[in-house]
């Protein structure tokens, strides 16, 4: 049984079937399954020195790059747990998660070096291991890795030189000798990562997954997948590996089918086209927003995206409009699945052959189940169709949440059930639709109101590029519907012709009392509506009406 498989088994069972192929390309710059192994267990070695041991937490907080891939495996090839994080949060962003995990070695982007030396002072943290991501790079691409400077003041802190005693990752492989064949492995049911969610609905939460989740989930993949072709195929991770969607359709499982990895440090367009002419794509995995940002591209720029003959988008809904253009463009498939970071995505899908529903985010997973029960009485299971909370219960689902035991108590029920939080609905066929998270519905009057079905409305509405919809309290104790529009190109929008225009199409509980025209709707880092933040803006926003 593969489920039996560690991590650490899987890659090196990759590194002897795939030797000689192509494992990771980064700006044309190549890593074959050979190298990558032989990397692995040097740094492993590395890491052994530094004294960490197996159940150890080591910190990642790096871009996509091949050291990230190294660092990953090295880790797990001693038993320790990895920690992914977003390089590009801010200093008080990262001390809550060091704090949380209390990992003593980080392997860094040397860029954030100087702030993971400011959290070490108040946490456990001892070792950093700075990486420059441009060594192996021709000198004229080193410009084009900046990432964006999202948060300019942390990020100008982060860019002072590494401090004299952080160690660098060039020196240190350079001089490492292999880890002894002979060490001990970790087996399955040891904990292999320790990922923080989203941050969408509050502070992320560690998700313990165990190689046995993650194996198992490679596995489900692949027989979700049979299209795919074990050592023939190239998969452009645009989505960041420090996420749980990117981690495990970009790497593990892509390691697992002996793939061509091609790393994106962020996803660009350019970027993206120019490596679509050296080594072109047969796999995406991604988000809706980049499936409209490269086929509206590819129209205009005359790219050639017919190789990517299978998509497969998640993280949010995905519009049929986008699956319409992207098929149209490209004549591959574009597919849309669900997961969670707590079920390591994805864990339903719309199959590749067969039917598919388009706005569906399709069936479970092998060996995996699913139910949809009453929010309010989990145990009570709701007729197909009616919408109601999707629970799932699979070989991929965690064991917890790290450190907190109510939260875990709360979400992982008897039986192995996991709540997600989510309300779906569920067809005759098994096909599930996403409605909205129950954390986001709005109660106004005794009504519940899915901000999806309010936001869909105002998307139809012509000049609206995008919409969120929220509650806002009102002196009865209740919520008001609200929402905050945001306007295509350079259409002019009147917010209260807006409202007028919805009004057709929703029951008048469901219409916004007050519309809002933003600039743009803040989204967390993989690209999801923060309704949290567009609530606190409404609220204090100048024209709000009481
Ligand atoms: P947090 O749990 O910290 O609030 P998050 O839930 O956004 O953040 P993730 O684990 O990355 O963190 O995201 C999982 C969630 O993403 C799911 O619970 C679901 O709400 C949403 N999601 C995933 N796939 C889809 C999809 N295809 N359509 C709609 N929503 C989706
Ligand atoms: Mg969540």
């Amino acid at each position: 049984d593969v489920s039996d498989e560690s991590l650490a088994d899987l890659l090196a069972t990759s590194v002897t079937r795939f030797a000689d192929l192509v494992a990771l390309d980064f700006y044309g710059a190549t890593t074959t399954y050979r190298e990558l192994g032989d990397q692995v267990v040097r740094m492993a070695n590395v890491l052994l020195g530094l004294g960490v041991r197996r159940g150890d937490r080591v910190a990642l907080v790096m871009p996509n790059c091949p050291q990230h891939v190294v660092a990953f495996y090295a880790a797990l090839r001693l038993g320790a747990v990895v920690v992914e994080h977003n390089p590009l949060y801010t200093r008080e962003e990262l001390q809550h998660q060091f704090d949380d995990h209390g990992a003593e070695v980080a392997i860094a982007w040397d860029k954030v070096a100087g702030t993971l030396q400011k959290v070490a002072e108040t946490s456990p943290l001892r070792t950093i291991i700075a990486v420059d991501i441009t060594t192996a790079l021709p000198r004229k691409q080193r410009l084009m890795l900046m990432l964006p400077v999202k948060k300019a003041r942390e990020t100008r802190a982060a860019m002072t030189a590494p401090a004299p005693g952080t160690l660098t990752w060039d020196r240190l492989l350079k001089v490492a000798t292999p880890l002894a064949a002979d060490h001990p492995k970790p087996s399955a049911d040891d904990l292999a990562l320790l990922q923080y969610t989203g941050g969408t609905t509050g502070a992320p939460k560690g998700a313990m997954l165990t190689h046995r989740n993650l194996r198992s989930n490679a596995a489900q993949g692949r027989a979700w997948m049979p299209g795919l072709k074990d050592g023939q195929e190239v998969v452009y991770g645009v989505l960041p590996l420090f996420h749980a969607y990117g981690l495990t359709l970009c790497l593990t499982f892509t390691i697992s089918i002996g793939a061509v990895l091609v790393l994106f440090p962020r996803f660009d367009v350019d970027q993206v086209l120019e490596a679509s002419v050296r080594r072109p794509a047969t796999f995406l995995p991604a988000v809706p927003p980049v499936y409209q940002a490269l086929a509206e591209a590819s129209v205009k720029r005359g790219v050639d995206l017919s190789t990517i003959r299978y998509g497969i988008s998640g993280a949010m809904s995905l519009p049929p409009a986008t699956v319409e253009q992207w098929e149209s463009v490209t004549g591959g498939l574009l597919v849309e699945g669900y997961g969670m970071t707590e079920t390591s995505p994805v864990t339903l899908g719309n199959p590749a052959g067969g039917t598919r529903r388009p706005g569906s985010v399709g069936v479970p997973f092998p060996s995996t189940e699913v139910r949809v029960v009453d929010p309010n009485d989990p145990t009570h299971d709701v007729a197909t169709d009616e919408p109601g909370e999707l629970l799932v219960r699979g070989p991929q689902v965690m064991s917890g949440y790290w450190n907190r035991p109510e939260d875990t108590a709360k979400t992982l029920l008897e039986g192995g059930w996991i709540r997600t939080g989510d309300i779906v609905v569920m067809d005759d066929d098994g096909f599930v639709t996403v409605v909205d998270r129950i954390k986001e519905l709005i109660i106004t009057g005794g009504f519940n109101v899915y901000p999806s079905e309010v936001e869909e409305a105002l998307r139809r509405v012509p000049g609206v590029a995008d919409a969120a919809a929220v509650g806002l309290p009102n002196d009865t104790g209740g919520e008001t519907v609200v929402a905050a529009v945001v306007a295509e190109g350079f259409a002019v929008l009147d917010p209260a012709a807006v409202r007028e225009a919805v009004r057709e199409s929703l029951t008048g509980y469901k219409v916004p009392r007050q519309v809002f025209v933003l600039d743009e709707l803040p989204r967390s880092l993989i690209g999801k509506v923060l309704h949290r933040d567009v609530r606190k803006i409404l609220e204090s926003h100048p024209d709000r009406r009481t």
